[in-house]
């Protein structure tokens, strides 16, 4: 039996290994476009690839990804963060968790990740060309035709499509008649041009709260700690916003009415109590000095700034038209989106091939027998932290498993 491989990433080396294992007998070719395989995994992380995340509970590990969520949850039961981290260090990959989660090599380097792949690769048979574009799949009679750019025609019993977000495969896919999910961004910052988030490039607020405007019922809400910068706003919270609203915001053009509450377990009530406590029990202190909540300084007095408190003003002197709009800025302040910028460290596509189309026991199509999905190509994608790389190794590991029994 010959199964071919089509795209040299995470998910298509991980699959090829699966396949080759399980079956020895099996001829496994994988094909990469590009001259150099795994070139996503060795710019991940900044270059020190987050493998996966320390979560362990697939009920748990399901709400990281905006869309996936319900199809990987059977998925995760058999190949899970867990079985990721034992395969590595069973072939000497030694792994660390970071504070937030995240899990990377020891060595602080992709290329560990990329050499183990290829290593394993080699040693389980599977033949792979790099410089071999495919150029389109055809199926006929229980045999598929795979044509490369360079006019070689090979065929195979099965296929692996795990082209990642590449548009290309899936005009194939259409015409094979698999539904695709239209493809957005997802993983961005958003450009914000505002005198209240002027000068603070670098700063972290632990902890706020962000909301979109929106008219609908569905509220996108995220926490976290979100990071200030010269064009706007990132950090976790931010980034988390823009995976699970990247369709709207995609909707929208990417302008969109954005509420903070720098203080989440404030509301403009207790924030307003507090304002006055401190105005009682320290009326002759400088308010832009003696800030009564935990924010950093130099944004409470961007924010008593834009409330008109000028620069020496005493608490005593904070009239309630001021308290009023401090305490909104505080727990409900308004900022307008003007874009976005890529999150450099990672960044994914939001969309893909429809999932109701695969079956997740094996990642065979449900429409064309002996056609396998793995990766990004499908409409699944995970917020930063390691859950794309898992997203690609348990899609591959099944897709693999399958395709060699
Ligand atoms: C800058 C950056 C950093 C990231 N960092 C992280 C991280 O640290 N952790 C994390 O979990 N996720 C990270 N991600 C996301 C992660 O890289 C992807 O989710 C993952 O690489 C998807 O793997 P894949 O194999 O499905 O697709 P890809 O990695 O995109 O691989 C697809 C391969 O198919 C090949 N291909 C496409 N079309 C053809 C064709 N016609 N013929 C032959 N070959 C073809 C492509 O050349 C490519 O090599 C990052 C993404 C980016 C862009």
């Amino acid at each position: 039996m010959r199964v071919i491989v089509i795209g040299g990433g995470a998910a298509g080396f991980f699959a090829a290994i699966a396949c080759a294992s399980v079956s020895p007998e099996t001829e496994v070719v994988l094909l990469e476009a590009g001259r150099q395989p795994l070139t996503k995994v060795r710019i991940s992380g900044g270059g020190r690839c987050n493998v996966t995340h320390h979560c362990f509970d697939p009920a748990l590990l399901v709400q990281a990804y905006p869309r996936g969520e319900k199809a990987l949850r059977g998925a995760f039961t058999r190949f899970q963060p867990q079985n990721t981290v034992n395969w590595f260090e069973q072939r000497g990959v030694s792994l660390k968790t970071e504070a937030d989660g995240r899990i990377f090599p020891v060595t602080d380097n992709s290329e560990t990740i990329i050499n183990c792949l290829l290593q394993e690769a080699q040693r389980c048979g599977v033949h792979w060309k790099t410089g071999a574009r495919v150029e389109g799949v055809s199926y006929d009679n229980h045999q598929f035709f795979v044509k490369l750019k360079s006019g070689e025609c090979l065929n195979s019993d099965r296929v692996l499509l795990a082209t990642g977000s590449q548009r290309r495969p899936y005009q194939w896919l259409t015409q094979f008649g698999h539904n695709i999910i239209p493809l957005v961004p997802s993983l961005f910052t958003f450009n914000i041009q505002d005198e209240r988030i002027e000068n603070l490039a670098g700063i972290t607020v632990n902890q706020a709260e962000v909301q979109l405007e929106t008219q609908g019922k569905h509220k996108y809400r995220q926490t976290g700690d979100v990071l200030i910068t010269h064009w706007g706003l990132s950090g976790p919270a931010i980034l988390k916003l823009s995976a699970f609203a990247a369709r709207i915001l995609h909707d929208h053009g990417y302008q969109m009415g954005l509420f903070i509450n720098w203080l989440p377990s404030h509301n403009m009530e207790t924030v307003k109590e507090q304002l006055l406590a401190q105005k009682n029990q320290t009326p002759r202190r400088q308010i832009m000095n003696h800030s009564p909540v935990s924010i950093p300084k130099r944004l409470w007095q961007n924010l008593a700034t834009v409330a008109g408190v000028s620069a020496a003003q005493r608490w005593a002197e904070l009239s309630k038209k001021q308290m009023k709009i401090l305490a909104k800025e505080l727990v409900q302040g308004k900022f307008q989106i003007e874009g976005k910028s890529t999150f450099k460290d990672e960044f994914v596509t939001c969309g893909g091939v429809d999932l109701k189309e695969i079956n997740f026991q094996t990642m065979e199509s449900k429409l064309v027998p002996g056609l396998y999905f793995a990766g990004e190509i499908l409409d699944i994608d995970g917020i930063t932290g390691g859950f794309n790389f898992q997203n690609a190794w348990t899609t591959g590991w099944l897709a693999g498993q399958a395709m060699g029994r």
